[in-house]
């Protein structure tokens, strides 16, 4: 069997690697790169966590995902997984999010851990816990080098066996064509194209998805290091949060604000930062990190996340053309995911086997409640 994979982030080079170890004829095609500045599984870290409220499957794929990159990395022989832990901080004590998280991880191998104020701020006396009313800690979570991992995952792909070249990939009348001029005329294709996918299906996609434009700030402290500092979540009622990541490599504390109010379209708007965002973060790190006040931005990055309306992955086939799947809807989570999304995809086109039922399009037949992973 023949099969394209369109788009080498961390969802394609994943569903590119796990088709190839079942014997597929595999060719994966991006326009920039696997893991490049644009897509958004470039920069340079994600979180990995295990909580997700009370849906168990993302706690189920991450699980799963976690052995396949520390088996991919073992392999490769560079260790791009690092853990911190992560703190969920919240400043009301009305999270149901974490609450749900809390009882569901309590039945697995590694539960949350519901620790005071007190004692998280002896422990992590460079965090001023002022207006945090209760606190989680997820030892089991932590940083992946994000465009890295895409870079060795494919480097895995290449070295096995697989083809992969740069090119850009339109539709058009259900034909899909390589730069414009090449037919590609694979059994299956599979489109992991990211926040560009609503563009190249724009009558499936177009009302159900939407691309939101997301600033990431990197602070160098003369002061201070925080080094020692977990990755950090605080989770408000609404389901927005602050959060970020200790200073890592060269780059210094990683700080992001999770709304995703404006659009973004990710081929033609600019990537200058925001003045008024970067003030707000300023102002938070001054406020939630003790002697920040003389921090200085060292870098920035815009970029996007994919979101579905009701923030779920979809994974399906075009409703049209039943040789296309489509796997878009990360929103902004689905990095660590890639290993399990390539693995579902893998085993539906090979054996046969169901996709989540979850991810269908048809849940959008039956109206759309805008929401996000965090919120009700
Ligand atoms: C700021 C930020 C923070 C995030 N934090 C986390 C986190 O902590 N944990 C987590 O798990 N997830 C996180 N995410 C989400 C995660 O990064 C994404 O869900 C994931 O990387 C999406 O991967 P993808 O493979 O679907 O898409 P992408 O990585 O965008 O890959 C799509 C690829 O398709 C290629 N492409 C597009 N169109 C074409 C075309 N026509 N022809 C050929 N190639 C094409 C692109 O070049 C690109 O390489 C975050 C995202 C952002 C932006």
């Amino acid at each position: 069997m023949k099969v394209t994979v369109v788009g080498a982030g961390s969802w394609g080079v994943w569903s590119a690697l796990e088709l190839l170890a079942k014997g597929v004829d595999v060719q994966l095609i991006d326009l920039r790169g696997a893991g490049n500045d644009w897509s958004g599984s470039g920069g340079l870290s994600r979180i990995i966590r295990r909580v997700y409220g009370a849906d168990k499957i993302y706690t189920e794929l991450t699980d799963f995902s976690f052995e396949k990159w520390e088996s991919l990395f073992h392999q490769t022989g560079d260790q791009l997984y690092h853990q911190t832990g992560v703190l969920w901080m919240q400043p009301s004590d009305e999270s149901k999010y974490l609450k749900d998280s809390l009882e569901l991880l309590s039945k697995t191998e590694y539960p949350l851990e519901e620790i005071s104020v007190d004692e998280a701020a002896e422990k992590w006396n460079k965090i001023n816990f002022t207006g945090i009313h209760k606190i989680y800690h997820e030892p089991r979570a932590g940083i992946l080098e994000a465009n890295k991992s895409c870079q060795h995952a494919l480097y895995k792909f290449i070295e096995d066996g697989g083809s992969y070249k740069l090119g850009q990939v339109s539709v058009k009348k259900g034909q899909v064509w390589l730069d414009g001029k090449e037919h590609l005329q694979s059994e299956v294709i599979i489109f992991a194209t990211g926040s560009w996918t609503r563009s190249l299906f724009p009558d499936v996609l177009d009302h159900i998805t939407a691309v939101s434009r997301q600033e990431v700030y990197f602070y160098q402290n003369t002061g201070i290091d925080y080094a020692d500092i977990p990755i950090w979540s605080e989770l408000d009622v609404n389901g927005l949060s602050f959060y970020g990541f200790p200073p890592y490599g060269e780059m210094g504390l990683k700080i992001a604000y999770d709304s995703r109010d404006l659009e973004m379209d990710p081929e033609t708007d600019p990537r200058e930062l925001t003045i008024e965002i970067e003030h707000r973060s300023r102002e938070y790190l001054e406020h939630r990190f003790r002697s920040a006040d003389h921090a200085i931005l060292q870098d920035y990055r815009v970029c996007h996340y994919d979101n579905s309306m009701d923030g779920h992955f979809i994974m399906d086939h075009h409703p049209e053309y039943q040789n296309m799947i489509i796997l878009t809807g990360s929103s902004g989570h689905g990095f660590k995911m890639g290993p399990a999304i390539g693995h579902l995809v893998a085993d539906h086109v090979v054996d046969g086997k169901d996709m989540p039922g979850d991810f269908r399009l048809a849940r959008f037949e039956h109206g759309i409640k805008k929401k996000t992973q965090f919120t009700e």
